[in-house]
């Protein structure tokens, strides 16, 4: 009696949703969303080795890969590999693989990759994708886009970008495949993955995505987009920052450096002692720049206010405090002057958003005052209970 022993039959793949903790190898098939190439220095013996780490995607989920002695080159974003014996470990609370020296990893075609139907994947609100999401799809409507030039490698090429826009929120998006997307279109996709980028989640859509134009009926209006209510901090940290957000809250606290600033001419960063920290000694060019702590009751978040939203709140002019430089030479003061001007201020605050280790983060692209609600005068109130009272 004989039976085929298990080693020579071709393990299944698992799909990444599927995966488990386990001690046996797996096998996957999976597409590389992103690939860092480090050298590691051995503690041990000095010994140099080479590691690739990065995210895999098969479309149903994301998980980051660490691969030791990848090959010299060949994997990149957009690659597809197929892994036999790879390991499954967990780190910081998530699952990822890992190939080593017994594993075998070889180039595949994407077309080898399983398809996803639409109709199978949930639909989700704009507002609930995090980092790493895969697997879902969403109905939105385009609130702007454009196009930019890149480089990649010794290529050109074009990335779309923009924002989409549904009843729950908004979201960044690119594409490197030219879905001839226009503004004000209303959109059902599924097949993208969500991203990080420069701190803020961003649905990244590649020639896999599917996208379909809908009539659009249940989704706001364009116009909705620019006047969207205020979110509140909170829920900005744990979606990890937006685009076009708006924000409401009172100044609790002024961040330095805020007031006068020099910035480097070339490189607009911010000297010290007249020394930038690329150029070395320059003359620094004045600007004014103010980081407001924003607390909406759910949390704080530091607005980074530019020169013209500075100038309004301090009610000053950068030309101004330049003149009274001469007579007041400790620039201090101005900063003292923008804290008592803005502190206890409500300001509502639209722009970009971003999560880092510090926080949440404002690029307001428009800060407003809002005003206190007034109290009607005394004897208003006294008229209005006589009419009320018997
Ligand atoms: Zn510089």
């Amino acid at each position: 009696m004989s039976s085929t022993p298990p080693e020579s039959s071709a393990p299944s793949e698992v799909r990444l949703k599927d995966l488990r903790r386990t001690d046996d190898g797996i096998a996957l098939l999976a597409r590389v969303v992103s690939a860092n190439r480090r050298e590691i220095t051995r503690k041990s013996d000095g010994g140099r080795r080479t590691m690739l780490s990065g995210i895999l995607t098969d479309g149903t989920a994301s998980v980051r890969f660490t691969w030791w002695d990848p090959p010299p080159e060949g994997v990149e974003r957009g690659t597809v590999l197929r892994a036999v014996n790879a390991k499954v470990r967990e780190f910081q609370g998530h699952l990822e693989v890992s190939f080593d020296g017994r594993s075998r990893v070889a180039e595949a075609s994407p077309l080898e990759l399983p398809a996803l139907a639409s109709a199978e994947l949930p639909r989700r609100p704009l507002a609930s994708l995090r980092p790493r999401d895969e697997g879902f799809s969403l109905e939105a409507r385009i609130v702007r886009i454009g196009e930019k030039n890149v480089t990649v490698g010794d290529e050109r090429r074009v990335v779309y970008e923009g924002v989409l826009g549904d009843a729950s929120g908004t979201l960044a998006f690119s594409c490197w495949t030219d879905f001839r997307l226009k503004s004000g279109e209303a959109l059902r996709i599924s097949g993208g993955y969500i991203g990080s980028f420069r701190g803020r989640p961003q649905l990244v859509l590649d020639e896999r995505a599917q996208v379909d134009r809908i009539s659009g009926a249940e989704l706001p209006g364009p116009e909705r987009f620019a006047n969207a209510p205020p979110r509140s901090i909170a829920d900005l940290e744990v979606s990890a920052g937006g685009v076009d957000v708006c924000v409401e809250g009172i100044v609790v606290g002024l961040s330095p450096p805020s007031g006068l600033v020099y910035r480097c001419p070339t490189c607009r960063r911010q000297t010290q002692g007249g020394l930038c920290r690329l150029h070395g000694r320059v003359e620094g060019e004045p600007d004014l720049r103010a980081r407001l702590v924003l607390d909406d009751g759910t949390g704080s978040a530091t607005v980074q206010a530019g020169r013209a939203d500075t100038e309004l709140l301090g009610g000053f002019t950068l030309s101004e405090l330049l003149g009274r430089l001469r007579s007041q030479p400790d620039p201090s003061r101005f900063e003292e002057e923008l804290f008592e001007r803005t502190f206890g201020e409500r300001l509502r605050v639209r722009g970009d958003a971003s999560r880092d280790d510090f926080g949440v983060s404002l690029y307001p692209s428009k800060i407003e005052r809002v005003l206190p609600v007034r109290a009607p005068p005394i004897e208003e109130l006294e008229r209005r209970l006589k009419e009320v009272l018997p």
